[in-house]
């Protein structure tokens, strides 16, 4: 046995980073380590450089900075001013694209719509005020709610509650918006859910949608700037932040936890274990201990997150992307039921590869972080286990696979949002569900955790302290202000509300 901690904390993302840094505002830091498989910190938030073009993983901030206040560091970070997402609403049969841009503040995207959809005015302005109050709400939520605090929880959550087992879908129907172009452009903050709006929690596409209309952002340096500002500031405390050391279980004694065993057979003690890795490999891989209570049935019955592509585009310096509207945070361009019908695609493991019928994402870091010319296309959801099959049986095949792939894509964004592409193209790579299966660690390159279905979601989840005494989980929420929020969330259950007093979020 090494050295005895207190805290062992499985994965150096950005909530295994925030719980470090949690911790070390309450306790000795030199007790707390942080296990980090790969080479280097930050999981699915990064950045990295082919052929001289740089490219980050993630888009889109919101506003984080009394987080980073809290945990005294300082991230320049750059805020997308005038529209923060463009919808490019497709349709195939005539050619066309309507392109609708989402200002960047609640009040501005408001009027707009308004403007664009008189027919639908007092519908619109219900719906934000709805929104708006419903996201107020959370203020009062607690993470371990005691019997005490449930009357205060309904007498001031009152829309968190009559939603909380809708859909985005069925929440945006109750508004009755005449005109289908309205519930179309509000859908696309589906896209930032990872999940269609038919399936996904109503509570978590609205509240995220307020959220990054209060503020949308991204690092001026790149996203690699976070998990390394984090690092930084955890080691300058004194925290050792292990990196290429891979957790390959999680030991226990009697229910509780008692440390961890390294790949290289090293064993390290802590009486307390917060597990960053993918839910399901928690439980299924890295535990020597299977329970049978209610926890555990849970754990086996949800499901995780589909995976994507990620498709990196180094373009030549004569495209203008400033000229086509790149400056923003996220270009969403679909056909009308599109991702709906990539997940029916995916419930069966197929592709939704279709002229008529798509669904896809672009971003261009360059332009706010400058640097050479680049543009990122996700594609979500993609089948994984043809994917996974592919690259670990057949590698011509994957390889060939992966090419028509990216020239579907570059095609369709040639299409409908930028002019010639193909002619500008210099470089070209994806990421794969095997990509994310190798890189994060989950078998299925599940890019978001687990699934925020309705019956999975807020009160529903599955609670970040598990049945197994002294380990926690932090996947509460995906996104990079719920993992930050889920490693305070931790260390105040740990230390009894002395971060945030039992409240779900600092604020
Ligand atoms: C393509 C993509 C785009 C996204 N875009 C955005 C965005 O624009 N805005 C936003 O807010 N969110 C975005 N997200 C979501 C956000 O990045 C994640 O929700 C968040 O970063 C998750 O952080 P985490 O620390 O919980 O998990 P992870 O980032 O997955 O970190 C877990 C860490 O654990 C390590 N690990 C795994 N197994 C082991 C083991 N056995 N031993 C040791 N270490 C292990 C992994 O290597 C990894 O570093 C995006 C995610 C993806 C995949």
């Amino acid at each position: 046995m090494e050295k005895k901690y207190k805290l062992i904390i499985i994965g150096a993302g950005i909530a295994g980073l925030s719980t470090a840094l949690a911790w070390n505002k309450l306790y000795n830091p030199e007790d707390v380590i942080v296990l980090e498989k790969n080479p280097i910190p930050g999981g699915c938030v990064t950045t990295f450089g082919r052929d001289g073009f740089r490219f980050d993983t993630t888009q889109i901030i919101p506003d984080v900075s009394n987080l980073l206040e809290f945990f005294d560091v300082e991230i320049k970070l750059k805020k997308f001013d005038t529209y923060y997402v463009r919808l490019f609403l497709a349709n195939p049969k005539k050619g066309t694209v309507k392109i609708f841009p989402i200002a960047s503040s609640k009040e501005d995207f408001q009027d707009n719509m308004i403007e664009n959809f008189p027919e639908d005015g007092w519908a619109i302005k219900n719906f934000f005020q709805y929104c708006q109050e419903m996201h107020d709400e959370l203020n009062h939520l607690k993470t371990e709610p005691k019997l005490r605090h449930i009357p205060g929880i309904l007498l001031k959550c009152p829309k968190i509650i009559a939603n909380s087992n809708l859909t985005y879908h069925q929440f945006l129907r109750k508004f009755n918006f005449k005109n289908p172009e309205v519930f179309q452009l509000l859908d696309t903050f589906s896209s930032f859910s990872g999940l269609s709006g038919d399936r996904c929690a109503a509570l978590l596409t609205a509240c995220a949608m307020i959220t990054t209309l209060k503020g949308a952002y991204r690092p001026e340096k790149g996203f690699i700037q976070f998990p390394v500002t984090l690092k930084k500031k955890l080691e300058s405390q004194g925290t050792e932040v292990r990196t290429h050391c891979e957790v390959q279980q999680i030991l226990t004694k009697n229910g509780k936890v008692t440390g961890v065993r390294l790949q290289n057979g090293d064993y390290l003690q802590a009486n307390l274990v917060v597990s960053t890795v993918d839910t399901k490999v928690t439980f299924s891989e890295l535990l020597d201990f299977q329970k049978k209570d209610k926890y555990f049935r849970k754990v086996r019955e949800i499901k995780i997150s589909p995976s994507g592509f990620s498709i990196h585009l180094g373009l030549d310096d004569k495209i203008d992307l400033n000229a086509l509207g790149f400056n923003c945070g996220y270009n969403v361009l679909t056909t009308p039921g599109a991702f709906e019908k990539a997940f029916g695609h995916w419930d069966r493991q197929e592709l939704m590869m279709s002229n008529d019928c798509f669904h896809m994402a672009a971003i261009c870091p360059s332009v706010m972080t400058s640097g050479k010319p680049t543009l990122v296309l996700h594609v979500v959801p993609v089948p994984s286990e043809k994917w996974i099959a592919l690259y670990d049986s057949d590698s011509k095949k994957y390889s060939q696979e992966k090419l028509t792939a990216i020239d579907f894509y570059i095609n369709k964004l040639e299409q409908y949002m930028v002019p010639e592409l193909s002619r500008h193209v210099v470089f070209t790579d994806i990421s794969t569900p095997a990509t994310y299966r190798r890189y994060i660690g989950s078998p299925t390159g599940s890019q978001y955790d687990m699934l925020p279905v309705p019956s999975n979601f807020g009160k529903n989840r599955l609670k970040s302290r598990t049945t197994i005494k002294g380990l926690f989980i932090t996947k509460f929420s995906h996104g990079i202000w719920p993992s930050m929020q889920a490693g305070l969330q931790i260390v105040d259950m740990i230390s009894g509300g002395k971060i945030m007093n039992g409240n779900s979020a600092l604020r």
